[in-house]
């Protein structure tokens, strides 16, 4: 095993043996998702990040790594431990950020969303389509108005006879322009309690009357995965797509609390990638008639991406191994994704910085990683708002409502 985990940490970018506390089945996991990533993904990445283009014809691959549906036991998701969730993140991100966002969307936000608030029949209708990838998943909760308050979102659902009838406007929606099954969260007119509501497409491949997504274009990062616009008016949906057990606004906080270690993993990830592109490229540049690592101001920053890297590490590893053992609490998973966002974003930073002008070039990846960095401090709760659930904790009062 050691050869694998070897390869999984290259360049030793596991510098306090903090892989030590994995399983076998852990580090398989890791070299596996790995081995997929550097044959199918980094080949090709660069050109649909180029062309704002997603490489849908990897999908059935990633079915077969048996990632997919990540910590959900049953209904053809591999069950596996949140640990193990954060390393396939940790490893798709380290190749790409869409990717990653990918299977965190489908398998974390729209899966963990009908596994956590669907009834039996709910969750046996949509969640094997979704494991196998046969169908694509969208998570429709931010709107223009709403991105961090998105308590106060105003979409709305009316049960009319045996429908729903949804109208409101969502923004920035992972796929929610081509997603076969689109979560939309909407307040219910009977109570005005924020619950979650299943659109599906037609047999047809159409969307039902009344939607209309747009993917929203000129964006600087996560270029390979479009969101959409999404602006639904009148849009019916069955009584039976209201998820269940979905009851209040309470219920996107379980989701997202369930998630947000995942980002952390994905910052985790762009920094190690960032890290072994920015020591490999010191070793190889020569300036001044030798290589840039033998300069101290280089070495002096490479330390100091270790040291930051490190700390990125033990932080995923223990809250993994916290959340294994479901005493992980939201406030810890906040703090990880608030160290992991600042730290990742500034560490891939200083790595395009090492690369000089080479860094700016796709051909040399830091820059995407830094690019995507810029996503994850802002999704799933900015930054701040990460800040505020922590300073919430510590002073036992709460800066935001
Ligand atoms: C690439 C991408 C993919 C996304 N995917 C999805 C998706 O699939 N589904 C989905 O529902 N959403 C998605 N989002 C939305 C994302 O979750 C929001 O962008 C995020 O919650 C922030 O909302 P906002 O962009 O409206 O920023 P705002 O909430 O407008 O924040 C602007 C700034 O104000 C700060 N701020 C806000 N309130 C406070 C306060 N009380 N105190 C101090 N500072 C404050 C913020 O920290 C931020 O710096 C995605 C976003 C991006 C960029």
């Amino acid at each position: 095993m050691t050869d694998q985990l070897n390869d999984v940490f290259a360049v030793d970018s596991d510098y306090y043996r903090v892989t030590d506390y994995l399983s076998d089945e852990d580090r398989a996991l890791a070299a596996k998702v790995r081995a997929f990533v550097d044959a199918e993904v980094t080949p090709v990445i660069n050109e649909y990040w180029e062309k704002a283009d997603f490489p849908y014809h990897l999908l059935p691959k990633v079915a077969e790594l048996g990632i997919v549906g990540t910590a959900i036991k049953g209904y053809g998701a591999p069950g596996l431990t949140r640990l193990q969730t954060g390393l396939v993140a940790m490893e798709l991100s380290r190749g790409d950020g869409s990717f990653n966002t990918i299977n965190a969307v489908q398998s974390g936000l729209v899966m963990g969303t009908i596994n956590l608030l669907g009834s039996e029949e709910q969750k046996t209708r949509w969640l094997p389509e979704l494991a196998a990838l046969r169908k694509l998943g969208a998570f429709a909760l931010t709107e223009a108005a709403h991105g961090s308050d998105s308590v106060g979102l105003e979409s709305t659902a009316e049960l009319v006879g045996d429908e729903y009838v949804i109208s409101g406007e969502k923004r920035w929606i992972g796929l929610g322009h081509v997603a076969d099954v689109v979560i939309i969260w909407a307040r219910d007119v009977a109570d005005n309690k924020v619950k979650a509501f299943i659109m599906e497409k037609n047999a047809d491949g159409t969307y039902p009357d009344g939607y209309h997504a747009e993917a929203i274009t000129g964006k600087m990062a996560k270029r390979a995965i479009q969101q959409a616009a999404i602006t639904m008016t009148g849009v019916r949906v069955p009584a039976g797509n209201k998820l269940a057990l979905s009851k209040s606004f309470r219920d996107v906080s379980s989701v997202l609390n369930m998630t947000r270690t995942t980002v952390a993993w994905e910052a985790l990830g762009h920094a190690q990638a960032s890290y072994e592109i920015a020591v490999r490229f010191a070793n190889e540049r020569v300036q001044f008639g030798k290589s840039i690592s033998n300069y101290q101001l280089v070495q002096y920053k490479l330390a100091n991406m270790l040291a930051d890297l490190t700390a990125m590490q033990l932080i995923c590893f223990r809250t993994g191994a916290l959340q294994n053992e479901g005493r992980l609490t939201n406030e810890q998973a906040s703090l990880a994704k608030l160290f992991t966002g600042q730290k990742s974003r500034a560490l891939c930073r200083e790595a395009r910085d090492m690369l000089g002008g080479n860094g700016i070039l796709l051909e040399n990846h830091v820059a995407r990683h830094l690019l995507d960095m810029e996503v994850v401090h802002t999704y799933e709760g900015t930054d701040s708002m990460q800040a505020l659930i922590v300073g919430r904790d510590i002073t036992g009062v709460a800066a935001f409502n």
